[in-house]
């Protein structure tokens, strides 16, 4: 054992949104009193910031969407609007003084391991240090633009959802829509009453569950404020529903599988009468291949009169609009590219650099290794938030962020007493937990033959294949056996 550490561990997280705010939020609470949150833009709320597209909702519902030490009986609906969202995030963050811990306009380009420490370089040319990184980066935070032909000679508006131009009125105009992921199928019903014509150009179909969106109603909400078991309750519903039907269903329980395909079959059928559009908007590969999407507005709204998918491939953006591979030109005044998010990146627009002069880079060149979506062998020190291979697709990333803040917690407790001085996973336990990534997910429905976001170039999935319980059980302590503590 090494001396006692008297000076406080200096934690750097980086990013304010929802997992900065409760890493930053958590870290304080377990008494750690050097927490800097550095955060790029000039507010807080991450994904919830930056989207602000007409009809974004969280498709988790809101109570289970939540900080499960934040139970909130003020959501709007059973799914709540993006600006809900970061309602409350705000409000969280007030509440527990974690605003005073951030520092907003701070770009990270890069975090060097220097010796014992973090050396933090910022765009604006300052620097600082920290005794451990957290990367509270996001997973969807890069937006993907489409790579068509003549994209800048359209003569319109044109920009991605993630960056939304609330100041182009949609009023009266042809807008076209490239995409049909979770993103434009919410964005089509909500401005579908707006536009003079809407052109919705599709790739891939997708599999619709229709899940209603009904509104709590003021009574609903006295009864939460007065009975808060009640939202403990529908917080462990919520967790339950998930758990055993859709989580279960995307790592081969296929009783699961066949239940919400069929669900999804009987929507297409019941609400799409015209057999072409049908035909259109069914997919050919297995429902929740890609992130199963929920919608129980989309089909009507792609019906309405002056809405039209359109399948026919593209060739071109020309100053007019979008030509199609059969010559017709659709003329359009606003382009949206609905187009979604490279998913890959992680924290990699930083330049992080480990122990021997390593970069994440490199080491990540061949595919995104990581022990226990946490940390990588070489980056001592260094951990992620919602890495590669967290439970995502359709859990609640609050609740992942939240086990996965309590392990780390638990891991850097001897760094914290004092002793030792650096934590890093071993090469060889983060091969083993790869290989057994590997091998489970043969058995998911991700990699069952369609295009997604959650593959990489080598179509390995970027999720967890296995039950939540096992992430449960495997985030409740660390086995140090796994790690390397360096004195
Ligand atoms: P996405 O699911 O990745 O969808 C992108 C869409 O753009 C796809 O339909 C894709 O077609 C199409 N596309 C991409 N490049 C194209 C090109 N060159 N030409 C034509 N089409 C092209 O993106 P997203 O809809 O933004 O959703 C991403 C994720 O964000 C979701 O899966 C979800 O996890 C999250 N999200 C969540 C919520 C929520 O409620 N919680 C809401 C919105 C988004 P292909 O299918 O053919 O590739």
């Amino acid at each position: 054992m090494i001396s006692a550490n008297t000076t406080p561990l200096r934690v750097a997280i980086i990013g304010a949104g929802m997992s900065g705010i409760l890493a930053a939020l958590k870290f304080r609470e377990a008494g750690y009193t050097a927490v800097t949150v550095y955060e790029k833009a000039d507010r807080l709320g991450g994904t919830w910031r930056d989207n602000v597209y007409p009809g974004l909702t969280c498709d988790v519902p809101s109570q289970h969407y939540c900080y499960s030490f934040e139970l909130n009986p003020e959501w709007s609906r059973l799914f709540s609007p993006g600006s809900e969202i970061l309602r409350y995030l705000d409000a969280v963050a007030h509440k527990h003084a974690i605003t005073d811990h951030i520092r907003f306009g701070k770009t990270l380009c890069a975090a060097a391991r220097q010796g014992e420490v973090w050396q933090l370089t910022f765009t604006d040319g300052t620097q600082a240090e920290a005794d451990v990184v957290i990367a509270a980066t996001g997973v969807l935070h890069h937006p993907i633009l489409p790579d068509i032909p003549g994209r800048s000679d359209f003569a319109g508006p044109a920009f991605h959802t993630a960056r939304w131009q609330t100041g182009v009125s949609l009023a009266g105009k042809r807008v076209g829509i490239v995409g049909t992921g979770s993103t434009a199928i919410q964005l089509v019903p909500a401005i579908v009453d707006e536009v003079a014509a809407l052109t919705l150009f599709q790739r891939t179909p997708q599999w619709v569950l229709p899940l209603p969106n009904p509104v709590f109603t003021e009574a609903q909400k006295i009864h939460f404020r007065a009975h808060p078991e009640t939202l403990q309750q529908a917080y462990q519903q919520w967790l339950d529903r998930i758990r055993t039907t859709l989580a279960r269903a995307v790592i081969g329980d296929q009783e699961q599988l066949a239940k919400i395909a069929q669900a999804c079959r009987d929507n297409l059928m019941q609400h799409v009468p015209d057999p072409d559009l049908r035909a259109k908007l069914t997919p050919d590969y297995q429902v929740a291949c890609k992130r199963l999407i929920m919608s129980e507005t989309f089909y009507a709204a792609i019906q309405r009169p002056h809405a039209a998918v359109e399948t026919t491939p593209i060739t071109r953006i020309e100053p007019r609009g979008i030509r199609l591979s059969d010559g017709t030109l659709r003329e359009l005044d606003v382009l949206v590219y609905a187009t979604g998010f490279d998913a890959h990146r992680f924290v990699r627009s930083i330049d992080i650099i480990g122990a021997d002069g390593h970069r994440l880079e490199q080491t990540w060149a061949t595919g995104l290794t990581t022990h226990r979506s946490l940390s990588v062998p070489g980056f001592p020190n260094f951990f992620m938030l919602i890495g590669p291979n967290s439970p995502i697709g359709n859990f609640s990333l609050i609740m992942v962020a939240e086990m996965q803040v309590a392990y780390l917690l638990q891991l850097l407790a001897p760094l914290r007493a004092g002793h030792c001085r650096a934590v890093a996973p071993r090469a060889e336990a983060c091969a083993a937990f790869n290989a057994d990534l590997r091998a489970a997910m043969k058995d998911t429905v991700w990699v069952s033959g369609c295009r997604s976001w959650y593959l990489d170039k080598s179509g390995q999935p970027i999720l967890w294949p296995w039950t939540l319980e096992r992430f449960q059980a495997e985030m409740a302590a660390p086995d140090f056996n796994e790690y390397t503590m360096t004195a």
